[in-house]
């Protein structure tokens, strides 16, 4: 944590504070601001100073053993947005029992997650902030970039625009950069397609650069796929995936054979759509806790467009396909 209460209830914050005003803290009681009990300010080699709790009950506000990946992170997002706006970090918020990292204009939470938490954490966390008005931006860390496959844990940290479709924000501090990535897609051996936009660090107002995802844009994503995918999925039946074995049970109660089909005219697909066993069982919305938009309705205007050799962010089927 990089915030603590002084002697006289000021909160001190540390990212503010000059490396003389740093050793006249030593001698200060100085108190969590959520759980009140005493912090200590540790001042090592590895990590930038940060505050601690004394003793080791768990308080269940402000994190211990942050990395020092999540600390530096905070620091410098923390000083990219005060350029333009206002920000607090580490501000607990009593009404909600939640510290978010940063709290941008009162009503922007911003997490940044370098670690795996569970999804019911996750759900938890995302609801709290939206019943009392929060608008709430996961950032990840490195452990957490999206890959070659998405995880569970990613699905639920996915956010979704007109414009730029399925997104996700990375962040890269080796690099200085923040990335976007979007207009995300599965093709059929569950392989993640997307494009990426970079933002370097400190580089434009920060609150803008997040709002990348709504502008409008002509991006396109062209398929670019390696695998034969009749033969992937003969494979995946051998050797009885469950994810196959209950599409092939869908085409065998439809008096069809998943194996029989010789062309797959849509390569590329939208995050989430159940694009081989939707003629069977309708489209089935999906579980994203990050996107109140209706997601469902993007699907049937994908699948309602002819042509399948690139896809498009959501916006221009919709402004094509005429429902
Ligand atoms: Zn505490």
């Amino acid at each position: 944590m990089l915030v603590a209460l002084n002697e006289t209830e000021k909160i001190v914050n540390l990212l503010e504070l000059a490396s003389p005003d740093l050793a006249n803290l030593a001698g200060q009681f100085l108190r969590c601001p959520a759980c009140k009990s005493q912090v200590r300010l540790k001042n090592g080699r590895v990590k930038i100073p940060h505050f601690a709790h004394v003793s080791l009950a768990t308080c269940q506000h402000y994190s211990e053993n942050e990395s020092l990946q999540h600390l530096t992170l905070k620091k410098r997002l923390y000083h990219w947005f005060k350029q333009t706006e206002s920000v607090q970090i580490e501000q607990f918020l009593p009404a909600l029992q939640q510290t978010p990292d940063l709290l941008v204009n009162e009503t922007i939470a911003i997490e940044i997650q370098c670690s795996a938490l569970s999804i019911q954490r996750l759900k938890e966390r995302t609801e709290t902030y939206r019943v009392h008005g929060y608008t709430v931006l996961w950032l990840m860390g490195k452990d957490l970039w999206l890959g070659q496959h998405l995880t569970t844990l990613k699905r639920q940290l996915l956010y979704f625009s007109q414009n730029a479709g399925f997104y996700d924000w990375e962040l890269d501090l080796a690099r200085e950069k923040l990335r976007l990535k979007y207009l995300c897609h599965e093709d059929l051996t569950g392989r993640l397609h997307y494009l990426k936009r970079e933002f370097p660090f400190d580089e434009g107002n920060l609150l803008q650069v997040l709002r990348t995802p709504f502008a409008p844009t002509s991006a396109t994503l062209t398929p670019q796929l390696s695998q034969d995918i009749p033969n992937f999925i003969a494979r995946q039946l051998y050797y009885q995936s469950p994810k196959w074995l209950k599409i092939q049970e869908k085409y065998y109660q439809n008096g069809q054979n998943v194996m029989t089909i010789k062309d797959f005219p849509i390569k590329l697909y939208p995050i989430g759509l159940n694009i081989l066993t939707h003629q069977f069982e309708g489209v089935i919305k999906p579980d994203f806790c990050q996107i109140t938009a209706d997601i469902d309705v993007y699907y049937h205007h994908f699948l309602a467009y002819p042509q399948h050799d690139r896809v498009y962010p959501p916006g221009f089927y919709a402004q094509v396909v005429k429902d």
